[in-house]
């Protein structure tokens, strides 16, 4: 573990000089909580393919729930760029714990504070601020995953209540998940948002077995055969696509900061270890095919960092389109799997260790490519942008 609690995250063009005094206080404050209560225990954890659970409460205590929420919520009433330098911290540890902060925040409760009741607010969002309870969103279905406007789970009127049938699946947290951020159609093929909670009759949640991908992250089901509910569960405030789009874009954005953790642990890692591995009588970082490794990883991190501290500054200001989230997430995650590959191979075989943390990043990151929108389909927004023209259609 010592590679990487001696960590020197790089910082090549000074990007540090962009952050305010308050940032720099939660990036170290969430950093000293990764080096603390995540690394000395996420190898064990991912090795028995589990979520470390006890981490949610301290995930509360420091904050990394709801940090842009206001204060009179629960939240830390934080700007973006406070936000995306969390995500960033919470992933150089590993991203099943920074997926759990950006469900909670992004996915379960922005969708409350943005288009919630004020009860439903009062009632949700401090206990879901302080780890109390937690959330998952389920919007992905079986046979739906990149066109979630085909979704076929529905609520049906029933007078004073809904019925909601349908499953959903691949839902970070869903068996652990005291409330449940759903998306169905009504009788009239709107799409509506609504709080299921854990427990209601007809709610099931199984787990998904299997993954070499996020093994410390809860993934599973959650089954809806007949399940009553109440009409106030329902989010008053937005109709259509528009709603879980919305919460995706603010989950994107934030990982579009969490890779750049990724990727940074897997340089300074590498960096650290080339310098101390000595081969035909000098360190391999005298090679310059090793050099040519880390100066590349270096340039895209540094890029990297750019763009997500540009968008960050768009968004406190409004002004982040959906488009501009997908080619941050895209590039950004991309270019942290390209890096965990690269830097694991500058290790040789102590690379695919788990003393080392590039196979775990890498294994990770395959599903950050995938989630949220797939590369693919983040490429296509960007081409959407460019020519008007949605080819994903
Ligand atoms: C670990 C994990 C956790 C997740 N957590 C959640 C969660 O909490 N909540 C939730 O709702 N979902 C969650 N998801 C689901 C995730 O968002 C979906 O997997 C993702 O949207 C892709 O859907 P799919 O897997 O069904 O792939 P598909 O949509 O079937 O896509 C398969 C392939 O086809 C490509 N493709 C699809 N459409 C097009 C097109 N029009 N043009 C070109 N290529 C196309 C895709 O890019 C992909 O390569 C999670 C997934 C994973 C792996």
């Amino acid at each position: 573990m010592a590679s990487t609690i001696e960590y020197t995250p790089p910082d090549h063009y000074l990007v540090d000089e962009l952050f305010t005094d308050e940032h720099k206080i939660v990036r170290g404050a969430i950093r000293d909580w990764v080096n603390k209560s995540v690394l000395p225990v996420i190898e064990d954890y991912c090795n028995r393919a589990e979520f470390p659970r006890h981490l949610i409460k301290e995930l509360g205590d420091i904050g990394a729930f709801g940090p842009f929420i206001p204060n009179e919520y629960g939240g830390a009433g934080m700007d973006h760029i406070a936000y995306g330098l969390i995500m960033q911290e919470l992933e150089r540890g590993d991203t099943g714990i920074r997926s759990a902060a950006s469900v909670q925040t992004s996915l379960v409760m922005y969708p409350i504070f943005q288009f919630g009741s004020e009860e439903q607010k009062r009632n949700y969002l401090p206990r879901l601020a302080s780890g109390e309870i937690i959330g998952c969103f389920g919007l992905t279905e079986p046979n739906h995953g990149s066109d979630p406007g085909s979704m076929v789970t529905r609520i049906t009127d029933k007078g004073d209540h809904y019925l909601l049938n349908g499953a959903k699946l691949w839902i970070t947290n869903s068996t652990i998940a005291d409330i449940s951020i759903v998306w169905a159609k009504d009788d009239n093929n709107v799409i509506r948002g609504m709080i299921v909670e854990k427990g209601w009759e007809g709610l099931t949640a199984p787990e998904t077995h299997g993954k070499w991908s996020l093994r410390a992250s809860v993934t599973g089901e959650l089954v809806f055969d007949n399940v009553k509910v109440p009409k106030d569960n329902i989010l008053p405030n937005v109709k259509g696509l528009k709603g879980p789009l919305s919460c995706l874009s603010s989950a994107r954005y934030g990982i579009a900061w969490g890779a750049i953790g990724a990727a940074m642990d897997c340089f300074d890692a590498a960096v650290r270890y080339s310098k101390e591995r000595i081969q035909f009588g000098k360190p391999i970082a005298a090679k310059q095919l090793q050099q040519k490794k880390l100066a590349e990883a270096l340039t895209e991190i540094t890029k990297a960092q750019l763009l997500a501290w540009r968008l960050g500054s768009l968004r406190n200001q409004g002004k982040a389109t959906p488009a501009m989230i997908s080619m941050a997430k895209r590039n950004n995650v991309e270019m942290a799997l390209n890096i965990a590959r690269d830097t694991r191979q500058i290790l040789g075989a102590m690379g695919i260790t788990n003393d080392y943390p590039m196979m775990r990043h890498m294994m990770n990151l395959e599903s950050v490519i995938t989630y949220e929108g797939t590369h693919d389909i983040h490429l296509l927004i960007t081409g959407e942008a460019i020519t008007g023209i949605p080819a994903y259609k």
